[in-house]
């Protein structure tokens, strides 16, 4: 079987991969992957501006994994929600490849992982080097392997130009204030501290003592750079910054791109863009 799909694949006369991909940023990754000059097509199951960690499937979901040979995933807990049931309804028999595949996580508690690892640009490497090899393994006649290297060569710039663009801001005046706690894998990589009243997923609701705790570590640290994000509620970010008498500093790309016409429509464009807009707000 595996010598017949080979003769086939050489002649040109195998189908092209159906691929199916959880959410945008995975799509812009799997796109470099596999080039401009290819007919893959790669649909995505949360597409604009949905919330990846509640999202609530619908009936076409289940088709179209059905119909697909490969499904691209973040893991770390970010589509634990639904994934497993989507999985299931669909009888889907293809392989599934796990981007984050030798990410070290960080731990949150016993039983759950930050998913947000893709903020950290030298992770976003690891997931195009998984993805590529996940599809080569598939498709051994396909050039993605060859595509995800120059695609890393590009990273591998961007991640140096997000140390340099921080070298400008002193460490004890990296301290940032966003919606939910997406951006610790960034600020991990690149000394940044950011707060958040609501955790790792958008779904948890803070206490208000929480709240409480967090406006007065906000008024002790003097944090002047607070921003709200594209797709997570605003509502409690918009709150502390009255209560603190501040304003919000803009919008932050966290779980999901931007239309083609906004600041971050592909991965890179998201990174430089949080980058840029965090490092105004602290430079002001
Ligand atoms: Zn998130």
């Amino acid at each position: 079987m595996a010598f017949l799909w080979g003769l086939l694949t050489a002649f040109g006369w195998a189908k092209p991969l159906k691929i199916v991909v959880t959410f945008p940023i995975l799509k812009d990754m799997t796109q470099a992957v596999i080039g401009d000059s290819c007919d893959i097509h790669i649909h995505t199951i949360v597409k604009g501006l949905a919330d990846p960690h509640t999202y609530q499937l619908r009936p076409e979901d289940s088709k179209t994994l059905a119909d697909a040979d490969v499904l691209i995933i973040n893991d770390l807990t970010f589509e634990a929600n639904w994934i497993h049931r989507l999985i299931e309804s669909s009888g889907f028999k293809g392989q599934t490849i796990v981007a984050t595949k030798s990410i070290k996580p960080r731990q949150i508690t016993p039983q759950s992982t930050d998913p947000h690892a893709w903020h950290n640009v030298k992770n976003a490497i690891i997931y195009v080097n998984n993805i590529a090899q996940g599809l080569q393994n598939l498709d051994a006649q396909g050039a993605y392997v060859k595509n995800a290297e120059k695609y890393i060569a590009i990273l591998k710039e961007l991640d140096q130009w997000v140390i340099q663009q921080w070298a400008q801001i002193p460490a004890s005046a990296r301290k940032v204030m966003t919606t939910h706690d997406a951006f610790s894998y960034y600020g991990d990589a690149y000394g940044v501290t950011f707060l958040a009243p609501v955790g790792i997923s958008t779904e948890a609701e803070p206490s208000a003592q929480a709240i409480v705790k967090l406006i007065d570590q906000m008024k002790a640290q003097n944090i002047q750079a607070i921003f709200i994000e594209n797709i997570s509620n605003p509502q409690m970010v918009k709150q502390i910054a009255t209560e603190i008498g501040k304003d919000i500093k803009g919008t932050l790309y966290a779980d999901t791109l931007s239309d083609k016409e906004g600041p971050a429509a592909t991965y890179i464009d998201m990174i430089k863009h949080n980058t840029l807009l965090i490092i105004k707000a602290l430079q002001r």
